[in-house]
């Protein structure tokens, strides 16, 4: 399970001014959607009426055939794992940071969750700014670094759905190869919507959705959207 509809998606912050025109895609489970498009275009307001922090204004946004409407905030959290664009630490090792999602993590499902985020080998690290009784200590992490701490905190969740915004926009091209492959890996066996500024980063999706001015204007994997150029 984990398969989303958007049908049909209404959405305005202000009435004068609808973002989202009717809005149509489905995913099925399992698959993976990338939505592209300028800044400003709504990708972000997709992810968003997803995770009910807005409703939709027409149309129907559905999990599984079942409006998001009609689920509590509560069990939508449990089935979507959302990757934030800025991921703030605990002052805590990265091993902690990563079991936050789920406590009850052994050791091994901790580590392997690092290792397929490509946060494997500084797990026993500490965040930068740790505080200890001596003063402040702790190892200065990437934006993607932190990034992929929050990609393997979702993993151990283990949601159906993942949903990762702006994923490598603002990253170099090393960090986002890194990025990618947790991604790809990550991606394998759950529905994972991706939000993203660039066609470079989303080759994999099993679909794009070319977002501009509210609307659908291009649709297809990343070698057909090519083709069209
Ligand atoms: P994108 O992710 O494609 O950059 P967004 O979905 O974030 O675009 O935003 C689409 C449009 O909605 C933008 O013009 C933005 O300024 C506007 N917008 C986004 N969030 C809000 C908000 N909370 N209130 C009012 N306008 C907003
Ligand atoms: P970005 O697209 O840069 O990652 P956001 O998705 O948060 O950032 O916002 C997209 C655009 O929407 C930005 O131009 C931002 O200024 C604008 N925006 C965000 N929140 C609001 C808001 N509450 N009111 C008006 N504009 C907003």
């Amino acid at each position: 399970n984990g398969e989303i509809e958007f049908d049909n998606v209404h959405f305005a912050y202000d009435p004068q001014r609808p973002i989202l025109k009717g809005i149509s895609f489905k995913v099925p489970a399992g698959k993976t959607i990338a939505v592209v498009g300028p800044s400003g275009a709504g990708k972000s307001t997709i992810s968003r009426l997803l995770y009910r922090f807005y409703d939709v204004q027409g149309g129907s946004v559905k999990i599984d055939g079942q409006d998001v409407r009609d689920v509590t905030q509560t069990s939508l959290r449990a089935v979507i794992g959302m990757v934030p664009q800025d991921t703030v630490l605990f002052n805590d090792t990265i091993a902690y940071n990563i079991r936050y999602g789920r406590p009850s993590a052994t050791e091994a499902e901790v580590e392997q969750a690092a290792e397929i985020a490509q946060v494997g080998n500084f797990i026993r690290s500490l965040p930068e700014g740790f505080k200890t009784m001596v003063g402040e200590r702790g190892l200065k992490l990437s934006g993607g670094e932190k990034q992929r701490v929050a990609i393997a905190r979702t993993i151990l969740k283990s949601p159906p759905i993942l949903m990762l915004d702006e994923a490598t926009s603002a990253l170099d091209t090393g960090t986002e190869q890194e990025i990618q492959a947790a991604l790809d890996e990550v991606a394998k066996n759950r529905t994972t919507l991706i939000i993203a500024h660039r066609l470079s980063t989303v080759i994999n999706a099993d679909e794009i959705i070319v977002l501009k001015d509210g609307e659908i204007a291009e649709r297809g994997t990343h070698a057909e959207l090519l083709e069209q150029k």
